[in-house]
């Protein structure tokens, strides 16, 4: 496994745009040469964007195997024979502009039996940005990250947008705090976040306590200290007070204590996934058994590929309900290879389905 150097690489910065990032110092696994599915055991493909229901509908000559990444022999599950297309795994618009898409048509496969629809999933929370801003979680610096250790282990996800944008209430509830953290703490030390805006939910978490959206480097607070709120008012615009580098966003799930830094909750397993997008969440251990930081996973389809940390530290809080040590949020419903890969040899490779409207979860335990 790559461990991220954390030791003299920290910033005091909270938070970070990713537009002003260089690529990481970390080495990122490399790409393994693709094997291409033997032509006789090829699945299934077809053009998304003109497939059609037909469920009595067998592949036909026209449906090429792509020499894009396919399903090889040693990967389960195995495509069965029939072919039947669900009008609800067409694939959407990706939401990311870090995405590698290759080549050529998508390839697809039946999904298999749902094992993802045990999780008792709690999406409770909306996008703190509207359509047509960047609503989607900065893939460089999620909960629990460091950015390749050169920043502090982040307590929240960053929404990268311009100075001005509108930031709006992940959900109903009551603001409970509406100003600067001058002279109340909310993070680490005092005037950390800037102009901040607090807000406690009408529901509670799992666990039966209560939940706290904040919202942080603004540069404006547009609402005030025990006003009502609905889901999707305008409660301030994004900008860079505080410590931040650019103006961003920068949004976080507390449960239990609003002013506990301790007390966050990853914002991914909260925040409703895009219309037929779905959530990854796992653990990552070696094959003793032990929980591994800043592990870093290789998640792609045929069409995207992203990359996952594991939390690297313990100041931040895997969710009761799942246990976790990494998400990655918004990714199209379709069949991903998960790989841990360490100086070019493969410690962990399983190709799963990434189901729609949930979250599918894997364990990942490396190979010694
Ligand atoms: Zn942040």
């Amino acid at each position: 496994m790559k461990f991220l150097c954390l030791a003299g690489l920290m910033s005091l910065a909270a938070c970070q745009t990713s537009n002003r990032v260089t690529p990481f110092a970390v080495t990122l696994p490399a790409d393994e040469p693709v094997k291409v599915a033997q032509q006789g055991t090829a699945v299934p493909t077809a053009d998304m964007s003109t497939l059609t229901p037909t469920p009595t509908s067998t592949p036909t000559q026209t449906r090429t195997p792509t020499a894009t990444l396919t399903v090889t022999p040693s990967r389960t599950p195995t495509p069965t024979t029939t072919f039947t297309p669900s009008p609800t795994l067409v694939i959407g618009t990706l939401p990311t502009n870090d995405s590698t898409v290759t080549e050529g048509p998508p390839t697809w496969t039946p999904p298999p039996a749902n094992p993802a629809a045990e999780i008792d999933d709690h999406y409770r929370l909306y996008r703190p940005i509207a359509d047509g801003g960047v609503n989607w979680v900065d893939r460089t610096y999620p909960y629990g990250g460091t950015s390749g250790g050169r920043l502090q282990v982040h307590h929240g996800v960053e929404f990268v947008n311009p100075r001005g944008t509108p930031i709006l209430a992940a959900a109903t509830g009551t603001v409970v705090h509406a100003g600067t953290d001058a002279s109340s703490q909310f993070g680490p030390t005092l005037n950390y976040y800037g102009n901040l805006v607090v807000i406690q939910h009408d529901f509670q978490s799992p666990e039966g306590q209560p939940v706290f959206t904040l919202y942080g480097h603004m540069d404006r607070v547009e609402v005030e200290n025990g006003q009502r709120i609905e889901r999707g008012t305008q409660i301030g615009k994004v900008g860079d007070s505080g410590i931040a580098q650019g103006p961003h966003l920068h949004f976080e799930v507390r449960v239990g204590n609003q002013f506990d830094f301790g007390a966050t909750r990853n914002p991914e397993l909260w925040i409703y996934p895009f219309f037929k997008f779905g959530t990854l969440a796992g653990l990552v251990t070696d094959a003793s058994g032990n929980i591994l930081r800043e592990a870093t996973l290789q998640v792609r389809s045929t069409d995207i590929q992203r990359y996952a940390f594991t939390y690297a530290g313990d100041t931040v809080n895997a969710d009761p309900a799942f246990g976790e040590n990494f998400t990655l949020g918004d990714l199209p419903a379709n069949y991903y290879e998960v790989s841990v890969t360490d100086n070019g040899r493969v410690r962990f490779r399983e190709t799963i389905y990434i189901y729609p409207d949930q979250t599918t979860w894997i364990d990942v335990q490396l190979k010694p």
